[in-house]
């Protein structure tokens, strides 16, 4: 095992730039701990080796001339199955869109190609973003590097998983309801949900486009606030995108500072559900900031109670509209077309075996919910709902700077612990939604382990456009996890560390 591995993004492009290593070294460095450990975590569902080689092979041909892409130049990073990548497949983790190749890249891919990182590959995730586990994913669950036995959250657990079993710095991931953040808290990477329409959603093949929000995955925070200032900004292609410039989010990441921040404790989060030790890790966490010189008061935001029952009639509905592009004919899968079925009967065969269960469950609710006659019941007073989480959140940002709780209820649970009860699995995104209903920047920090030795995170809460104080808490907590319990969570997860697992 090469010690570039467990390097964070940061330290290794300032390697690069002294001459002391090459891209090429880098990247081979990484292909190689794939080799070894992704078979354990099926954290990537395809290796582009030949192009990464390729890649690497011209950044450091450009930075021998002097000409540097990014800060970022020649560093390795792995995306999310669902985002488009021409010459490498796009499965969004679904029987679907086995072997489908897109014939454009996402913006934000495109933006890195741009900046000149290396693509590994791309990473596992629950069918079409549905789960919190990728066990819905139709290539086998990716499993959390911390402990074999148990999920790496989702939907983006192949992202996390990689990140955190140091097979790739950085990966790409997409949060609708916490599908960055619950994965980052339960594998003890950095998972940032940025402002909706901060990060492009041109070419991330669309879950429920009014919630969908692309964004980093890394083991350190000012390596995510690195990354987010490449793949973020305006972007013509996407109706949604803001056209206002980003805040400075590296120099945020690197303040340590949170003197004189209002900080909110979310009441609703805590209680009931949660697990003590995610509890009392969260309590250490808002002392350290209280210590730090923040101002810490409790708020109340008495309608996200209802946050996670109007996500699930928002989510499904605009699912069901996405998904219904998916119908044998324009992309991927197409069965049951033997010359005498129908289009109707190729499209149902084709979805009725190319859809799995939790997608299949998603689409009936969706549909239901628009249905003539029942849109406003269900649709219509859930979009009520999200006025009034919204509400909650702007009457909350008036007392305070940003708003802190845990990011999950519980620690990573087993595999299969939650499969046959999908209550169990969206209880895990209780305190993730509700950002996602209001569209605002929401990220999750390492905040050290519990009893069990499994990675508990932080969720921090700043409005719209207010990135950057999600990147000043999350880099104050990662010094002060640091120093007291030494880079091990924060920067090497556990390939380096006591609990190493291989
Ligand atoms: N786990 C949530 C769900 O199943 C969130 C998914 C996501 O953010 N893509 O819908």
């Amino acid at each position: 095992m090469s010690e570039l591995i467990t390097k964070s993004a940061s330290e290794l492009a300032d390697l690069l730039a002294d001459g002391q290593i090459k891209s090429v070294e880098l990247t081979r460095a990484h292909l190689e701990q794939i080799q070894a450990v992704n078979p354990k975590v099926n954290a990537f569902l395809h290796v582009d080796a030949d192009g990464a080689l390729a890649a690497a092979a011209d950044s450091d041909a450009r930075r021998a001339r002097g000409e540097v892409g990014s800060a970022l130049d020649g560093i390795p990073i792995a995306i999310k199955d669902n985002f488009c990548t021409t010459g490498m497949p796009t499965t969004c983790g679904s029987r679907m869109l086995e072997g489908w190749v897109p014939p454009y890249d996402a913006t934000a891919v495109q933006r890195l190609k741009e900046a000149g990182l290396v693509i590994l590959g791309k990473t596992n995730m629950d069918e079409f973003a549905m789960g919190s586990s990728t066990e819905t994913s139709a290539f086998g669950p990716s499993r959390n590097p911390w402990d074999l036995e148990r999920v790496p959250g989702g939907s983006g657990g192949g992202s996390s998983a990689a990140v955190a079993a140091c097979l790739t710095p950085l990966a790409l991931g997409s949060d609708t309801g916490g599908s960055i953040r619950q994965p980052g808290a339960v594998t003890g990477t950095v998972g940032v949900k940025p402002t909706y329409g901060g990060v492009s959603r041109y070419g991330v093949v669309a879950m429920a486009s009014s919630l969908d929000q692309p964004g980093p995955v890394t083991r350190t925070v000012l390596d995510s606030a690195l990354l987010h200032e490449i793949i973020g900004g305006h972007d013509p292609m996407d109706s949604t995108s803001i056209a206002q410039s980003l805040p400075a989010l590296a120099d945020a990441a690197q303040r340590c500072d949170v003197r004189g921040l209002k900080v909110g404790v979310v009441k609703e989060f805590g209680g009931e559900g949660y697990e003590p030790d995610v509890e009392a890790r969260f309590a250490e966490a808002v002392q350290w900031l209280q210590d730090g010189g923040a101002e810490v008061v409790e708020v109340s935001c008495p309608h996200f109670e209802y946050a996670l029952a109007a996500y699930y009639l928002i989510m499904p509905a605009e699912l069901s509209s996405n998904l219904a592009r998916f119908d044998a004919v324009r992309y991927g899968l197409r069965l049951g077309d033997d010359g005498r079925n129908g289009m109707e009967a190729v499209t149902a065969i084709t979805r009725g075996q190319g859809f799995g269960k939790e997608a299949k469950r998603r689409l009936i609710i969706g549909t239901y919910a628009l249905s003539s006659g029942y849109h406003d019941q269900f649709y219509g007073s859930a979009q009520k709902v999200r006025t009034l989480v919204a509400g909650d959140f702007d009457r909350a940002f008036a007392q305070c700077d940003v708003l802190v709780s845990p990011t999950t209820p519980t620690v990573a649970f087993k595999l299969g612990e939650r499969t046959g009860d999908p209550m169990a699995m969206y209880k895990a995104d209780l305190c993730t939604i509700p950002s996602n209903l209001a569209g605002n920047a929401s990220a999750s920090f390492p905040i050290g382990l519990s009893a069990a030795g499994l990675p508990v995170g932080l969720q921090v809460i700043a409005p719209p456009m207010a990135d950057d104080r999600c990147y000043q808490v999350g880099g104050f907590i990662e010094a002060k996890v640091e120093s007291d319990t030494g880079p091990l969570l924060a920067k090497a997860a556990p390939i380096v560390g006591s609990k190493a697992v291989w």
